[in-house]
């Protein structure tokens, strides 16, 4: 068996020891004699995968009571819309911090269905930074203000969340969830498509407060109603069982890690590590966002030439060092080093980055 380091940003790497243990009972699941796949999503062997992947889920990232965990299908893409169905009234308006290509994508969709308005954007230098506490210009009468906490494509991650005058604060944590602690008590609503952080694609994981659910609008679509799926605890209809069973084993290596606090202190010197190898190259490798803004998750750097860029990434594949292409949008190289990316595999990468650069 031949695994590579795999920097890919989604999907993306997962646990070994996840999905050994999904190997092993594949087959047979805990002796009920079914594959995962093939039990009822109301049988008592899945409730113990959904109520343990809700109670690990509280327990890693501090959930305090008063919020609901859902897990649904549609990915993050689908709540862009929900946010808004839900959560802006009838001739009202929300705001939208633009950080990057997915800020715009849950703008677009908002504008579709209600009011929505830009309260800043880092666009004017191509989402190289995210925008400070004094540029907000948040408007008082919006149901919300919507951020991106970690831009997945132009490599930037909010060091400290914004100041929104006690406004309800929504996050898409699609890429960094669960990679440092986070004061859920500061949110409204997050939400994360589950390919990055958490597991494979299919799930959709959606933490909202409950005084804040109890504001929904009604009269929507029932499977768009976050009321329905809170009502229901994410079981009105068939959930992804399958990637909620794989979520819950990646809880679980998450806490055999040692928690949140154990995966923080890897996940910085990954990037420590990177951060600093970039910025000792004399101007070889180029990060390409600022140093205030830099993600943890997700980093982007340039080379002197593009073709020296093609060369990069072929000669890495070579050494078992995959996905390390950017975004197709905007060129270059992206390293996504999610949680489960060991520090071996940027010891690794950073050991090439060296020899590579000698050798140019
Ligand atoms: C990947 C990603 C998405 C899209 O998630 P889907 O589950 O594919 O809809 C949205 N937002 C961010 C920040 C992402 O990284």
């Amino acid at each position: 068996m031949a695994r590579i380091f795999n920097f890919n940003a989604g999907p993306s790497t997962l646990p070994l020891s996840a999905l050994e243990k999904c190997q092993a009972e594949l087959l047979d699941y805990q002796g009920c004699g079914m594959s995962v796949m093939e039990i009822s999503h109301r049988s008592g062997e899945y409730d113990g995968i959904h109520e343990g992947a809700k109670a690990l889920f509280r327990e890693l990232f501090g959930i305090p009571d008063n919020y609901k965990i859902l897990f649904l299908g549609g990915g993050a893409s689908t709540q862009f819309a929900m946010t808004a169905m839900n959560f802006i009234p009838k001739g009202g308006s929300a705001d939208y911090i633009i950080t990057g290509a997915w800020s715009k994508k849950a703008l677009k969709e908002a504008t579709i269905i209600a009011d929505a308005k830009v309260a800043a954007s880092s666009e004017d230098k191509n989402f190289s930074y995210i925008p400070g506490q004094h540029s907000l210009q948040l408007d008082p009468n919006a149901a919300f203000v919507h951020i991106t906490s970690n831009n997945t494509i132009s490599g930037t991650q909010w060091q400290t969340f914004p100041d929104v005058n006690g406004k309800p604060l929504i996050a898409d944590m699609s890429s960094d969830i669960l990679s440092k602690k986070v004061d859920v008590s500061k949110f409204a609503l997050l939400y994360a498509g589950a390919q990055k952080n958490l597991g494979p694609a299919g799930v959709t994981v959606v933490i909202l407060r409950d005084d804040f659910a109890a504001t929904a609008n009604k009269g929507l679509p029932t499977m768009l109603s976050y009321g329905t799926h809170i009502s229901k605890d994410s079981l009105f209809n068939t959930p992804p069982v399958f990637p909620i069973y794989m979520m819950k084993l990646v809880l679980e290596w998450v806490k055999e890690q040692g928690g949140l606090d154990a995966i923080e202190t890897t996940n910085k010197q990954k990037a420590d590590l990177l951060y600093d190898t970039i910025d000792e190259s004399d101007g070889f490798y180029r990060g390409t966002v600022e140093k205030d803004s830099r993600s943890w998750m997700n980093v982007t750097l340039r080379l002197p030439a593009e073709d020296l860029e093609k060369e990069f990434i072929e000669k890495a594949k070579d050494q078992g060092l995959g996905g390390l292409k950017g975004h197709r949008s905007v060129g270059g190289i992206r390293v996504s080093m999610y949680n489960a990316m060991p520090l071996q595999g940027i010891e690794k990468l950073v050991d090439f980055m060296k020899s590579f650069k000698a050798a140019h």
